[in-house]
């Protein structure tokens, strides 16, 4: 898929030359991150600080969006909000730092976008509930229950 004006690919290579402890920190917000057809987050807000280490560049990210879906109780739409944070270690060798899962490119730029997408989708609800106490549907009448009380839920209640 083509990612276009990508604003989480970062020139980091000005931290190389700089003392361990210099770090940097960015604020980038974008509109919204689509990640498939069904799946947009929307309203991206992420903190990143970018420290030189003495292995290369760690990068630390705090990241927040909201996401539109369906509680699986009720299947009413609703928003829900995702956050997310990870460290990622941009080793300046790849072959001495055998722990690094990534090394910094040559031009100094990394691409935090793909992390960002891969972190923030694991923090989708597999069960998304619009609220922990949604009544969710009559299953004879099909009646939200959150918004209406139906005769069947009424009978149900009094037997049990
Ligand atoms: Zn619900
Ligand atoms: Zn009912």
């Amino acid at each position: 898929m083509m990612k276009s004006n990508n604003l989480f690919r970062l020139n980091v290579g000005f931290l190389i030359n700089q003392a361990v402890g210099s770090y940097r920190q960015f604020e980038i917000d974008a509109p919204f991150i689509q990640i498939d057809e069904d799946t947009r987050f929307n309203n991206v807000k992420t903190d990143i600080r970018v420290s030189r280490v003495q292995q290369g560049i760690l990068v630390s990210v705090e990241a927040g969006a909201v996401i539109d879906l369906e509680c699986v109780r009720c299947l009413d739409p609703y928003v829900q909000t995702i956050d997310c944070n990870f460290d990622e270690l941009y080793a300046f060798h790849i072959r001495q730092n055998i722990g690094a899962e990534s090394y910094l490119p040559e031009n100094g730029f990394i691409d935090l976008l793909p992390l960002l997408e891969e972190y923030l989708t694991l923090e989708i609800p597999i069960s998304p509930l619009c609220d922990e106490n949604c009544k969710g549907l009559c299953d004879v009448c099909g009646a939200n229950l959150n918004y209406e009380t139906c005769i069947h839920h009424q009978e149900s209640e009094i037997k049990s």
